[in-house]
């Protein structure tokens, strides 16, 4: 009896044995149980922006990868604002605002040599060598080296009340140029240059003229230098910026004051500003391209 017992025990563990060995192994589940395929999301996987500099065209950031540390709205170092220096300006009176009692200056408006170098070297001063200090219609009592002729602001004086034929003034008489001062109350000292290139196509007593190789043309002319020192001679070929003489007070035995006068003619009949015919060398109003040219002269720029 106690043999068909352990017999019978011996056979139920067995049976055990294999049930735990076989649900193990899989050989009761009819097999695989197939795996119902993942749902297909309605939404477009994220589509990389054009304007995200991580976008490196298909490389996978790993979840679980350190995220690259940036700074708060970093600002890319060609795009942190510079604030450019001022460009400098200088006092200057307006065009056609003559000296007070000295005629009716012309209201142009046109800068008739727009590229032109400032005719001195240094610093210089624009304004009336008749009317201002040490002039013969200048305050009684004054000299020509007082204050006032060598401070700004600048004064335009193209029109001032003379007897020359000038179309362009309001009763078609008037000074003809740009008086200018050098730097100091001395002759003979300071440079003055060549507006354009160009020739050397007249020298009289007490002028230089100068006319631009390029168009259209314009004839520059030059007053009181210092004619037994000048640099040129009637057909050389002057560079812009290049030195014609110095400025000084020769007008062919008559006084004036130490300045030059500056002219500029034009090179090609035209029209001004306000529909006046303007005939090949006109005189025109010189006082905006000295302006400019000076304005560009104190922001370094340079005559070549
Ligand atoms: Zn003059």
């Amino acid at each position: 009896m106690n043999r068909v017992i352990l017999w019978i025990l011996g056979l139920i563990l067995v049976l055990l044995l294999l049930g735990v060995i076989g649900n193990s192994l899989g050989w009761f589940d009819g097999g695989q149980t197939p795996q119902a395929p993942a749902p297909q999301t309605s939404e477009p996987s994220p589509t990389p922006t054009p304007s995200d500099p991580s976008d490196d065209g298909g490389a996978e950031q790993l979840p679980d990868e350190p995220l690259p540390t940036t700074p708060a709205n970093p600002v890319p170092s060609d795009q942190v604002p510079v604030t450019p220096p001022a460009p400098v300006d200088f006092p200057h009176n307006a065009a056609g605002a003559l000296h007070p009692g000295s005629g009716s200056g012309y209201l142009d408006r046109t800068v008739w040599s727009p590229d032109m170098c400032f005719p001195f070297e240094e610093a210089a001063f624009a304004n009336s060598q008749v009317y201002g200090p040490g002039g013969y219609k200048g305050p009684p009592g004054t000299g020509q080296c007082d204050s006032p002729a060598y401070v700004l602001p600048w004064t335009d004086n193209f029109c001032e009340s003379r007897g020359y034929t000038t179309p362009l003034c309001a009763n078609g008489k008037g000074h003809q140029g740009q008086d200018i001062r050098p730097a100091t109350c001395k002759k003979a000292i300071h440079w003055v240059v060549a507006a354009e290139g160009g020739t050397i196509t007249d020298i009289g007593s007490y002028t230089v003229t100068l006319t631009a190789s390029a168009a259209p043309h314009r004839v520059y002319r030059y007053l009181h230098l210092q004619m037994d020192q000048l640099s040129v001679h009637e057909g050389s070929v002057v560079v812009k910026g290049g030195r014609l003489g110095k400025s000084s007070n020769n007008f062919g035995g008559t006084a004036t004051t130490i300045h030059t006068h500056f002219e500029i003619r034009a090179g090609v009949a035209g029209l001004s500003t306000d529909g006046k015919p303007v005939a090949v060398h006109t005189f025109l109003p010189p006082y905006l391209s000295l302006v400019e040219a000076y304005r560009r002269k104190l922001n370094g720029g340079t005559c070549g």
